[in-house]
């Protein structure tokens, strides 16, 4: 795999080394790697899906725990799955290290099995019974996305 001319994503207009720069995090080549992997997908990504993609050139730790650096520096979220499997998906620029702003609805095609973020669609506020304190809210939606449907 060439690295020398990152690649562009067409929507977030970032590299791969502009986001780790930004993050003050080391330029690695797994981490560049993975990175581009994200910038190329629209929907979101599973551990399993990135190790596929990588053929054999990291091993499943390096996966991991360059997932879980992007995690805490607030690169990417974890999607909640019924399968008890984690999705990652890149976060918008409000994101920071120990930061997330990721209250968006998460849409689950079932036809193209796509988990996509609805970035524009804020999860709706939830009144709890008193004496319960919120840690984190998801909500996702089960159909068909634009795509599938035309
Ligand atoms: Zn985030
Ligand atoms: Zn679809
Ligand atoms: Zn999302």
């Amino acid at each position: 795999m060439d690295l020398a001319i990152p690649l562009i994503n067409k929507l977030l207009m970032q590299t791969n080394i502009d986001i780790l720069r930004k993050n003050k995090l080391s330029v690695t080549q797994g981490r560049l790697v993975i990175l581009d992997i994200f910038l190329q997908t629209d929907g979101a990504l599973a551990h399993a899906d990135i190790e596929k993609s990588i053929s054999n050139d990291f091993d499943r730790v390096t996966v991991y725990r360059t997932l879980q650096t992007f995690f805490e520096n607030g690169i990417i979220h974890q999607i909640p799955t019924t399968d008890n499997t984690v999705l990652y998906a890149l976060c918008k620029d409000r994101c920071e290290a120990g930061n997330h702003h990721d209250e968006h609805v998460h849409f689950i095609c079932t036809l193209c099995d796509k988990t996509i973020c609805l970035d524009e669609v804020t999860v709706p506020q939830v009144k709890l019974p008193k004496g319960f304190k919120p840690l984190q809210k998801a909500m996702v939606v089960k159909g068909v996305c634009a795509e599938c449907k035309n």
